[in-house]
């Protein structure tokens, strides 16, 4: 049997080379061998979220996995038939929920039922999706790929203390619509939403005060959390328009100014806008593998980050497909190569053939 090797420290070297093989190991039925997991990184190795990761993995495909231990930097793992059902899972630490759901949902989108998959740990943290950007910007873009998805925050958890919530529920998909992203529209709605918990609610109005003076009318939502939910500090700003919601955040910090929070999230935010481009960095990476999986599809984001990159060499490790990236005036233009070749080279995916008909 064919095993993929990957090399955890190439590119941009983080934990989403895991999980990305993860999700493309399960759906394709091939196994991989990864060495050097997260190199890269400060601490390398398996942290709590991508040990968790493993786990969940394994459970929905009664995985054979070797190395799914904390610290480890190898791990191999062979996939089994992808099973719906009701999956639970704790991160047991602020790691965070919202990177285990996209390793596993890819995966049940071609299982032999619906799921539903709770997990508990992190929902807010720096370096990782906030639960609100996946639930208001990546959802409806799956959502208009086809896949069945509901997501709900059911208790928000911060770092250090970890112990929020999410749900999702999910559903094979039928047949998968091609996205295509290369506009936005208009700006038809910005907000600001003000998220506290255990932290003074002054904290949030000065932020979305300050967020509104840098970026001009913004709707305001406060959210005022439980402080046993706490403490934790977000603010978060949404940008609607007719094609994509955007979500920019930044983290409240101990001897940090509200002021100076809400600077790094309108600077983000302003970025993106003034760019013109209707897919921003983060977004980006998370696009590839629906898009993958859809078979075709193009974005336009400003940014080419190593997210972006290493993330399409993992998929074109797993899956007929390539990436074209084009750098112009307009931004950085993805789009999605299937030749007639790959296409049939698809059809010997099995769960990919069924799918596509
Ligand atoms: P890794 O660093 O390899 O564990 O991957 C982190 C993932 O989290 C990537 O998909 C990033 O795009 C995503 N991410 C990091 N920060 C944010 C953010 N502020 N908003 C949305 N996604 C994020």
């Amino acid at each position: 049997m064919k095993w993929i090797e990957l090399d955890g420290s190439r590119g941009e070297g983080g934990g989403q080379i895991l999980r990305t093989a993860l999700s493309l190991s399960m759906i394709t039925g091939i196994p991989f061998a990864i060495e050097r997991i997260r190199a890269g990184r400060r601490k390398p190795g398996l942290l709590r979220q991508h040990l968790t990761a493993v786990q969940a993995a394994a459970a929905v495909c009664g995985a054979e996995v070797e190395g799914a231990v904390a610290g480890s930097q190898r791990l191999r793992f062979k996939p089994g038939p992808v099973r719906g059902g009701d999956y639970r899972h704790a991160i047991g630490s602020a790691g965070s929920c919202t990177l285990v759901l996209q390793t596993v949902l890819p995966a049940l989108w071609f299982a032999d039922g619906p799921s539903t998959l709770r997990v508990s740990g992190g929902t807010h943290n720096p370096a990782a999706p906030p639960a609100d950007f996946l639930i208001r910007s990546w959802q409806p873009l799956m959502q208009r790929m086809g896949v069945t998805l509901d997501i709900q925050l059911l208790r928000h958890g911060f770092y250090p203390a970890g112990g929020g919530e999410v749900l999702a529920s999910t559903a094979p998909v039928a047949a998968w619509q091609p996205l295509h992203l290369n506009a936005r529209g208009d700006l038809r709605r910005q907000a600001a939403v003000g998220v506290v918990a255990g932290v003074p609610a002054e904290v949030a109005k000065r932020e979305m005060q300050r967020a509104a003076s840098q970026l001009g009318v913004l709707d305001e939502e406060l959210r005022v959390l439980p402080s046993n939910e706490g403490p934790g500090n977000v603010l978060l700003v949404v940008l609607d328009y007719p094609e994509v919601t955007e979500v920019f955040s930044a983290f409240g910090e101990r001897g940090v100014p509200a002021e100076t929070v809400a600077d790094r999230a309108a600077r983000e935010t302003r970025l993106f806008r003034d760019s013109g481009v209707p897919v921003g960095e983060h977004l980006a990476d998370q696009l590839l593998l629906p898009m993958a999986l859809a078979g075709q599809g193009s974005f336009t984001t400003h940014v080419l980050s190593s997210h972006l990159q290493t993330n399409c060499k993992v998929i074109e490790e797993f899956l007929p497909v390539r990436f074209a990236i084009e750098e112009s005036e307009k931004g950085v233009s993805v789009s999605l190569l299937c030749t007639d070749a790959m296409t049939a080279e698809r059809q010997d995916i099995s769960v990919l053939a069924d799918i596509s008909g």
